[in-house]
């Protein structure tokens, strides 16, 4: 290292230092969490810089998400400083391929002002195509066809190269066809979908030879961060425009590959050393993040999982606190224990809430925490996601709601009037206002007015009578059901349930389980205009926003950040590991499941705390459930368990330290209860609807008893 070496240059490691200095050939810096990879590639980055071995514009650097982009950027211009003008080509995947795309739009028969569309519009112009086809787009929704382009485009496969069997996944052999009309249609109207930008970019890069050569030889440094997270066609695009260079550094954690699900293949770390023969490989193996304990607790974990690579991690990090394992008794008490603990951590250590992390599986368990900092205003933010009343299905079913507690709500019954589709388009729509306008009466009951006359025909008329009739019914038994039990019925009958699961996609399953949520919700809510009360002072909270807040938050969005303390909350079979994972996945997805279980850990510096709860209520019936698996796995000397509840705790004396299984004498308790009660609610909400199937909780039960009876091994149930 030269004598006058920046700081941010002798402040890093030898094998970190490393990687930086050894700018030509290709690197793969291959190492466990918080160890300053995405650290040590952005010194890379700024040594070429500062050292001018590349200008700007010949540097391409990929982060794993926008807000990882901007964050290098900063870090960059505070290191370099004004020594050097302009950036590299730095963000995501998809905006360096929108990028290039742009350059060489008319090759790919796209001018260069495309669009890019969002999903609604790729879903529209789907089932356009699915329709045209004499294909019943309710046996065959857009949505399934959607998830199965996304998929090909994500293994880089244009329509030409898929096989006979990738076309039968689609209404019997029509998948190819579809999809290179769907192709079509695009460049028709100059737009590309998300997917496009990066199967274009390949395309465009395998099928120009001299616009490959140009790239090959522009790119003199190439930095890739989270690599265990690309997908096929991200690999290829990568290879080709390293292989004449091959300055191509990778940082990568093979235990924090978290999206198998979107493509992501962790088969590319592997392969680097094939593709590019010598190249460096740097472990990096101190972590510079956390605590020894909470360092400890996720080496534990992750070596349950048999297909990984191995690695060791150390600290020179103070000892600090244990990881704190607390049993609650149920949702409510998991959210107000939770809201103490963050008023402890601001009193005893004055931690701003930006210090602050609460880490879910599903997107659906932020409600709990939402309702609950409301109602004790802390202050919080979800990152990578909406509010809990501000989703797209939340709003809907709100709306049914507010339809039906107060006849004179126009917004509301705009909103539902035709959703779902039922054939009240916007003319039909225009012509209730204007019947509305001209008699002076709310739009539902100008709507009600019309069905018995003339202004209204066909279809139109005939969805508007029934959806009338079905409004006056539901506000019949508004007066004599519980409000969590009639939002079930206004779901099903209004036709909502049934769309959302012919849809047959992870989207749309989550979408389900926030409705599930929601009828949670208002289980402690006696009358409907009670609930809506509610619901209006939540919505006006959202709109103070900003200033010091704890973030909410998915594993999967928290990926390469941290935080001082971070609470893992709901850690229970069935949540986390989650359902879909134990019924469908076998091994693979369990181990996947695992490394999110990582993830979550090692976010934390200084304190992590894991909850778990011992019941969870779902229309109107408590299910227990029992602790993760997750949980059994963490070393006992890391952890410090204790129990919090507020009654009938008996059954929840595990005992972390104890070798043996800890799960035995619950699994035993549940299955006497089989039937009746068992954690399958968050699978029959996934699947099942709004009415929890009593054969597929004795089931799940089942399943629970005899994976507490089997060794580690083989844990897939
Ligand atoms: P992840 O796998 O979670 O993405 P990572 O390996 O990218 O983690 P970084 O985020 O780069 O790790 O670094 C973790 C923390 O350690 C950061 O706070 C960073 O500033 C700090 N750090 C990294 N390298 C060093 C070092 N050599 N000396 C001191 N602190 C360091
Ligand atoms: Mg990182």
């Amino acid at each position: 290292i030269p004598d006058n070496a920046p700081l941010w240059l002798t402040r890093l490691n030898p094998p970190q230092r490393d990687a930086v200095l050894t700018t030509d050939g290709p690197v793969l810096m291959l190492a466990g969490a918080g160890t300053g990879k995405t650290a040590a590639l952005t010194a890379r980055l700024a040594w070429i810089m500062a050292n001018q071995l590349a200008w700007p514009s010949e540097i391409l650097a990929v982060t794993f998400t926008n807000k990882a982009a901007r964050e290098m950027k900063e870090r960059i211009g505070a290191m370099v400083g004004d020594a050097v003008e302009g950036m590299p080509w730095m963000g995501t995947f998809h905006s360096i391929g929108a990028k290039m795309l742009r350059r060489h739009a008319e090759l790919m028969g796209l001018q260069s002002n495309f669009t890019i569309i969002d999903t609604d519009d790729q879903l529209r112009l789907l089932k356009q195509l699915i329709q045209a086809q004499d294909i019943d787009d309710k046996r065959f929704p857009a949505k399934q066809l959607a998830g199965l382009i996304d998929g090909w485009k994500n293994k880089g496969l244009s329509p030409a190269d898929l096989t006979p069997a990738d076309n039968e996944a689609f209404a019997n052999g029509k998948g190819q066809e579809l999809y290179a009309l769907y192709q079509n249609r695009l460049l028709a109207l100059n737009a590309c979908d998300f997917g496009d930008l990066l199967l274009h970019s390949l395309n465009l890069l395998k099928n120009h030879r001299d616009i490959l050569e140009h790239y090959q030889q522009r790119f003199k440094y190439i930095l890739v961060d989270e690599y265990q997270d690309t997908n096929a066609v991200q690999y290829l695009w990568l290879r080709l425009l390293a292989q004449k260079r091959k300055n191509i550094a990778c940082v990568g954690d093979d235990d924090q590959s978290i999206y198998s699900w979107r493509g992501a293949e962790v088969a590319n770390i592997l392969r680097f050393e094939k593709d590019f023969p010598g190249a460096k490989i740097i472990k990096l193996e101190q972590n510079y993040r956390s605590t020894p304990h909470i360092l400890g607790a996720a080496s534990g974990l992750i070596g349950a999982n048999s297909t990984r690579l191995g690695k060791t991690l150390w600290t020179e990090l103070d000892e600090g606190e244990k990881v704190q394992v607390i049993g609650v008794w149920d949702g409510p008490e998991e959210a107000r224990r939770v809201g103490e603990e963050i008023e402890a951590l601001q009193s005893k250590y004055r931690s701003p809430l930006s210090d602050i992390a609460i880490l879910v599986r599903a997107q659906h368990q932020t409600r709990e925490f939402e309702d609950r900092f409301i109602q004790i205003g802390l202050n919080y933010k979800i990152i990578g996601g909406f509010r809990f009343y501000e989703r797209a299905e939340i709003r809907d079913a709100i709306a049914y709601l507010r339809i039906i507690n107060q006849p004179a709500d126009d917004l509301a019954f705009e909103r539902i009037v035709n959703t779902p589709k039922r054939g009240i388009g916007d003319k039909a729509v225009e012509k209730i206002h204007i019947f509305a306008r001209a008699a002076g009466m709310p739009l539902s009951a100008a709507a009600a007015a019309m069905t018995g006359t003339d202004e209204m025909t066909g279809k139109a008329r005939k969805s508007l009578s029934d959806l009338m009739i079905q409004i006056a019914s539901w506000r019949e038994m508004a007066g004599r059901m519980p409000p969590s039990q009639l939002i079930g019925q206004v779901l099903d009958e209004s036709g909502y349930t049934d769309v959302l699961q012919a849809e047959r996609s992870v989207e749309a399953s989550g979408r389900l389980e926030n409705l599930s949520e929601l009828a949670r919700a208002m289980e402690d809510y006696e009358t409907l205009g009670e609930f809506l009360e509610h619901v209006s002072l939540v919505m006006d909270n959202d709109a103070q926003q900003g200033g010091d807040q704890v973030t909410i938050m998915t594993i999967h969005a928290a990926k390469g950040l941290e935080y001082k303390n971070v609470f893992c909350v709901g850690w229970e079979e069935g949540l986390f590991p989650s359902q879909r994972s134990l019924d469908e996945g076998g091994l693979a997805s369990l181990e996947e499941e695992r490394r999110l279980a990582y993830v979550a850990i090692t976010r934390a510096r200084e304190r992590c705390t894991i909850l778990h709860a011992a019941n969870r209520r779902i229309y109107g019936q408590w299910t227990s459930s029992i602790p993760s698996r997750f949980i059994a796995e963490l070393p006992a000397d890391h952890i410090e368990a204790q129990e919090s509840m507020s009654g009938g705790a008996s059954l929840w004396r595990a005992n972390w330290t104890e070798k043996g299984d800890p799960f035995a004498h619950l699994a035993a308790a549940n299955a006497t209860r089989a039937g009746q009660r068992g954690p399958g609610w968050q699978r029959a909400a996934a699947s099942g609807g709004f009415n929890p199937v009593p054969q597929r909780i004795a089931e799940n039960t089942r399943s629970a008893a005899s994976f507490a009876a089997k060794p580690r091994a083989d844990l897939a149930v």
